[in-house]
């Protein structure tokens, strides 16, 4: 229908015709409307998955949005520090932010358990529990005060134990250890006696080779390769008992969220469900390489945690979470949500992966 004949309908179809065009108007309006956002990021330049995840992510809120949310990214310091990121989306100087909610634990302790629980979930679990169990919603509760709306945008997969420079034969061998590792796994590693940094990932490699801090991990084979940690220590330790699905998150001002009309709303949410599960697939793609690489090319020693150090890691991680779910009411209600939901899984991967694997390992 051309402008003119539009006009002439509603000339003849009468006041009621003119009541419904006033109505929509605004929402044509804001659905005509090109919106220029910001992303700032935890993570440094170019890093695969974590930050490429991003530039991705923008992109296809583009495309799917045909050029009407447009979205620039800035890697962590490139407009504010990594870890300013959350304070930048809460208080507006950018509409959104990537990084991981155990950064955000000074600030709301019940965040971390969006992130990595030690012993916790693994990705599949932690998904089931943000889309199917719940979580999204806690998640959103805990952010709710900050004006900040988080979504789930990657997952690491299983980490490694991280890198040493000397072998950890008990727990004894922490006492003392400075060692970069973030949320709760570091209040762990604190409870054995270690000295806990946190460093965001442009930091660590300098700290590690300059002999600020004795031990990190990072997150696993592709990214600590491209990090060069096999060049300043040598034990590569596995597994990653503190980080056994790590999810990451896109968060958003809610302000500027709430004045996207829904379809671009609905376009980031499906966008970062999409980015989730992609940046899952390229871990588990590029992991194998990378491994092989750090082994072979590096010499890098590949070793797995005593069982009796991971006993002692469990019973510690036992204790920090009832610790930190004592910390406010928030926190209480997401670790008894948590534990529930692991209840609710129950055996099933223990019939299902685990027999799995435990077959193909001695076959
Ligand atoms: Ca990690």
């Amino acid at each position: 229908m051309d402008r003119r004949s539009f006009i002439k309908q509603v000339g003849v179809t009468g006041a009621a015709a003119a009541a419904a065009t006033a109505v929509s108007a605004p929402t044509v309006w804001a659905q005509g409307k090109t919106f220029q956002w910001k992303m700032v990021t935890t993570w440094p330049p170019e890093m695969p998955i974590l930050q490429t995840g991003c530039v991705k992510f923008a992109k296809r809120v583009e495309e799917l949005s045909q050029g009407r949310l447009k979205i620039q990214v800035y890697a962590g310091g490139e407009l504010v520090p990594p870890l300013g990121t959350f304070d930048a989306v809460s208080q507006g100087t950018v509409e959104c932010g990537s990084g991981a909610s155990y950064y955000w634990a000074g600030k709301a302790p019940a965040a971390q358990w969006f992130s990595a629980v030690p012993f916790g979930f693994n990705p599949q679990g932690i998904n089931a529990w943000f889309y199917s169990g719940g979580a999204l919603k806690l998640w959103e509760e805990v952010y709710a005060p900050f004006n900040v709306i988080p979504r789930p945008q990657g997952n690491t997969g299983v980490q490694m134990g991280g890198w040493f420079n000397k072998k950890i034969e008990s727990l004894d061998d922490y006492k003392g250890l400075k060692m970069r590792i973030p949320g709760l796994g570091g209040k762990v590693i604190a409870k054995a006696g270690g000295t806990v940094v946190l460093l965001a990932g442009g930091e660590i490699y300098t700290s590690l080779e300059r002999g600020v801090i004795d031990a990190t991990e990072w997150v696993g084979p592709l990214h600590d390769l491209r990090m060069g940690f096999y060049q300043a220590a040598k034990y590569y330790y596995y597994p990653g008992w503190h980080e056994p699905g790590t999810c990451l998150e896109v968060m958003f001002n809610k302000k500027a969220y709430e004045s996207l009309p829904k379809d671009l709303q609905a376009i980031l949410d499906a966008v970062a469900m999409e980015t989730n599960l992609w940046s899952l697939c390229e871990f588990e793609a590029q992991n194998g390489q990378a491994l092989e690489t750090l082994v072979k090319e590096h010499k890098v020693q590949l070793v797995r945690f005593p069982d009796s150090v991971l006993e002692g890691f469990r019973k510690l991680s036992a204790e920090v979470l009832e610790e930190e779910a004592g910390k406010d009411p928030m926190s209480r209600k997401v670790h008894d949500a948590f534990k529930a939901f692991k209840a609710k899984l129950g055996p099933w991967g223990a019939v299902s992966e685990k027999a799995y694997y435990d077959y193909l390992a001695q076959a």
